[in-house]
This record gives C-alpha cells, sequence and structure tokens, in this order.
C-alpha cells in the first residue's frame, strides 16, 4: 500500500495553498488528493474573482477573516506581479439603496480601518458623486473600495499547485475519498475506486463535500451544511461599458449576506451579473435540483435532522429560498434584482449564462448558519468545514495561520523540518507575525 507522511484532502485554493506552505516548511511525503481532473475545478475556479478588502467584515464577530483577507491582499498582489498573472484593481462601489443602509455604509468605513485598511483606500460617497464615477448608477450613497481586485482563482492555485509541486508535494487526481480506517496506529485513505494511501495524519480541506468527510471520521456529526448555487449572467459587449467598476449592494439579510447580486467586471475584462443563490441537493449540482434522486433522498434524509428541520420550519428562509429560484428560473426576475441600481441594463443585455458555483454553508443544532470557517481536531485528523467567502482572498494568510496552529498543536512532529524554508515569494514567519 502507499505510505505517506501527511495526505490533504482537496485541491481548492484552501488545500493546495496548505500543501504549499507546508511542502516549503517540511520534507517528507505530503500527498494531496482530489477527486477532479486538475485543482480548482469547483468553487475556487467557479466564484466571483474578487480580491474582497475586508471593509464589510465585522472587526470582532469575523476577526480572523477580516485579519486574514487584509493581509492576503498584499500577499496576492505580490504574487501576481512575480508570476505575471492578471491582477485588475478596479475597485468595488458597495450601494445603499435606502436610508438604512447608508447608515450601515458609514459603519464600514470604521470597519475598514479597524481591519488594517489605509484610510485612503475608501472613501464614502453620496448617491450625486456615484452617478460623477458611474453615470449609469442609481443609488442613495456608497463607500468606494479602490483597492478591491479582479483576479483569476483558477489560475492563481494552479500557479501555486506547480510550487508545491517544485518543492516535493505530491498531487493525485481523480482520488475520491469516500472512507478512512484506522489500522495499526495509522489511517488509511481509500478512494472511490479502490486505491488506499496510508498515512500519520489527514487534512481535510474538501469543501462543499468536507461535512461529509468530517462524518466518515465521526467529526463535526452535530453540524450539517446545504448548497446554494450561485449563478451568473454575462453581459453582452455592446453593453459592458455602462459600469467600469464592481457594483455590490449593502447585504439585505446581514445574516444571509450571499443573496444579493452585483454587477461584476472579471479579470479578464467580461462583465457578469450574479451571483444568486439557489437551494439545491449536492456540492457538484451544476443544473437543476439534483443529480438524480439518490443525492435528493440523501440530503433530505442527511443526519442530524434537526439542523435543517429547524431552518425549514422558519417561514423567512423558505421565502428567500424561494425567491432565489425564481430567480434562477427567470432571467427577468434576477434582472430585476440588478435594475434597482443599474435600471438601464435590459434583458436582451444579458447574452449567456455564467460559470455557475457551490456554496455550502454549515447549520448548527439551532438552525443557523455559522459565518465564519469551523476548524475540527479527530483522531490523526483535521478538519476545516465552512470555508466560505471571502476565502479565496484570505487563503494565502489563513492556510500559514493554520499551519502554525498545527505545528503548536504537535500535528507535524513525525514530519522533518527543512533547516531553511524553500524560498518563495511568501515569508512564512513575516505573514505569522503580521497577523
Ligand atoms: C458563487 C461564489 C462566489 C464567490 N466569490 C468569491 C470571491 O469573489 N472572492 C473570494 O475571496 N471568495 C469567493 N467565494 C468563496 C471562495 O470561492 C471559497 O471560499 C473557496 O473557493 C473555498 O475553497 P476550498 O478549497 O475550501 O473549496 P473548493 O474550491 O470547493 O475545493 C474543495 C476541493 O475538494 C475536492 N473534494 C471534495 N470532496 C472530495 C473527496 N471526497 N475526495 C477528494 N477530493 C474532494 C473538490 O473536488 C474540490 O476541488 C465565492 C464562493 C461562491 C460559491
Amino acid at each position: 500500500m502507499e505510505k505517506a507522511d501527511l495526505v490533504i484532502s482537496g485541491g481548492g485554493i484552501l488545500g493546495t495553498a496548505l500543501a504549499y506552505w507546508i511542502s516549503s516548511l517540511y520534507e517528507g511525503k505530503i500527498v494531496l488528493v482530489e477527486m477532479a481532473e486538475d485543482v480548482a475545478r469547483h468553487t475556487s475556479g467557479r466564484n466571483t474573482g474578487v480580491i474582497h478588502r475586508p471593509f464589510y467584515l465585522h472587526p470582532e464577530k469575523r476577526r480572523t477573516f477580516a485579519r486574514c483577507a487584509n493581509l492576503s491582499y498584499h500577499l496576492w498582489k505580490e504574487y501576481a506581479s512575480a508570476e505575471n498573472l492578471p491582477w485588475k484593481e478596479i475597485g468595488t462601489i458597495e450601494v445603499a439603496t435606502n436610508d438604512h443602509q447608508v447608515e450601515h455604509i458609514k459603519k464600514y468605513m470604521q470597519w475598514a480601518v479597524q481591519n488594517g485598511m489605509d484610510a485612503s483606500e475608501v472613501e464614502l460617497l453620496s448617491g450625486e458623486q456615484v452617478k460623477k464615477l458611474e453615470p449609469h448608477v442609481d443609488c442613495l450613497g456608497a463607500i468606494f473600495a479602490k483597492t478591491d481586485t479582479s483576479v483569476n482563482y483558477q489560475i492563481f492555485t494552479e500557479s501555486l499547485k506547480k510550487r508545491a509541486v517544485s518543492q516535493g508535494a505530491q498531487f493525485k487526481f481523480g482520488f475520491k475519498v469516500q472512507d478512512v480506517a484506522s489500522k495499526n496506529g495509522a489511517l488509511v485513505i481509500r478512494s472511490v475506486d479502490g486505491q488506499e494511501i496510508e498515512t500519520s495524519f489527514f487534512i481535510n480541506c474538501s469543501g462543499g463535500n468536507a461535512i461529509d468527510v468530517a462524518h466518515m471520521m465521526n467529526v463535526g456529526k452535530e453540524y450539517t451544511d446545504l448548497h446554494f448555487r450561485g449563478e451568473y449572467w454575462e453581459v453582452s459587449q455592446a453593453k459592458s461599458g455602462l459600469v467600469s467598476r464592481n457594483i455590490y449592494t449593502v447585504p439585505k439579510h446581514p445574516d444571509i449576506p450571499f443573496l444579493d447580486p452585483h454587477w461584476i467586471v472579471r479579470a479578464d475584462g467580461r462583465r457578469e451579473i450574479g451571483p444568486n443563490a439557489v437551494l439545491i441537493a449536492g456540492s457538484q449540482t451544476y443544473e437543476g435540483f439534483a443529480n438524480g434522486l439518490g443525492e435528493f433522498l440523501c440530503k433530505v434524509f442527511e443526519r442530524p435532522l434537526g439542523n435543517k428541520a429547524r431552518l425549514f420550519t422558519n417561514a423567512d428562509f423558505l421565502k428567500l429560498a424561494s425567491e432565489e429560484w425564481v430567480s434562477s428560473i427567470s432571467k427577468k426576475a434576477m434582472l430585476a434584482r440588478v435594475q434597482k441600481f443599474i435600471p438601464e441594463l435590459k434583458a436582451e443585455d444579458l447574452v449567456k449564462r455564467g460559470t455557475a458555483g457551490i456554496r455550502s454553508s454549515v447549520i448548527d443544532p439551532k438552525g443557523n448558519f455559522i459565518k465564519e470557517a469551523i476548524e475540527l481536531e479527530g483522531e490523526k485528523s483535521f478538519h476545516i468545514l465552512n470555508y466560505n467567502s471571502p476565502g479565496a482572498t484570505g487563503s494565502p494568510a489563513y492556510t500559514a495561520l493554520l499551519v502554525s496552529k498545527l505545528e503548536k498543536l504537535g500535528k507535524f512532529t513525525h514530519l522533518k523540518k527543512r533547516p531553511i524554508p524553500v524560498k518563495g515569494i511568501w515569508d512564512f514567519n513575516k505573514v505569522i507575525n503580521s497577523l
């Protein structure tokens, strides 16, 4: 049987960045297993592609994500410049469309600085000032985050994979973890097609399936999750000049901030609107509600039943979920949500559907969505669940923090530390000291 010192499951941006840091600091056989044919084929390669500056993240309630996002902007900027990767610092205008939201963006101005942004990166704008910058945008006021940047996270992840491989990490594609068993004091990781790897330690970064992989090892049994497909529509070339920056809205439901579609400027210049958040049964269900009846039944009867049952007796949640489905089926309904701040956009300007991505949100036993990532320790294993937005932005700093935590917990004592870390674009100690 193949043996490894460490196995990471999941080649999204989280698992790949983790493999990058660990292989730069340690010798030994580090294997990343990924069920797809390459890295970032799921959420990490199907998102909005924005490096989010953390002005909108509560400095206490979302402290880790805010600090990681803030530092990682600088890390990605250095990385993109050294590797010559697309980097479009076009800025985001987050608009308020009612008086309550106008008050909210004033709070964002304080949060930006509290989260470590330079005060010059953000500006509070009146509706008239927004019109001067973006004549086709209607609002009562806005915060302008000048350094929000458009990138392509699939390209970033592929580039990190190359660096990890050059440092000795191995990537095994087409390996879907189906079962993890204990054997002679080690773990045996088995794939759907019968491949096996024995390892001393396992890290679960399986994105939309992270909770299922954790449950295989009796970890996080109190949690369950729901999957939401974020869909986009591409804007015609003729209308792409309508707005030149990202336009976001202050979330209508601060507890479920991923419900509001935006106007997005992609790193390659294309304009899209989206994403919505359509409730679906599976973490790779890119069309319809479920990939077959089996997936649907599995999701409905998946344990624990109580978490979802509590959410599904919440009338507000059901109303929101049905509205999101309407915006999936009807282009007009999706458009209407964006016309509230770009009224000139018309149905014929939305020429084709964009690439949808899926968000998997963990629900606690009280039926609440959890906001931050969840880190859980298991027997010879560590699990990261609920690694959601702005997870792609914060991944370099967040994974460095994870490595430092795992070192302190003594999880890497079986690995040989390199006398000098492999020289890369980022400096591990500098990152940890800045967090
Ligand atoms: C619609 C949408 C828009 C977003 N926009 C942004 C944005 O603009 N900016 C930002 O910072 N963040 C954004 N995010 C969030 C960000 O994309 C995620 O936080 C991040 O990509 C999560 O990375 P991950 O590696 O945890 O997950 P993933 O990218 O999903 O990677 C997990 C990997 O695990 C693999 N896997 C799953 N199960 C198994 C198994 N059993 N065995 C082996 N492999 C397995 C999968 O194939 C997958 O490749 C967005 C998210 C969504 C859904």
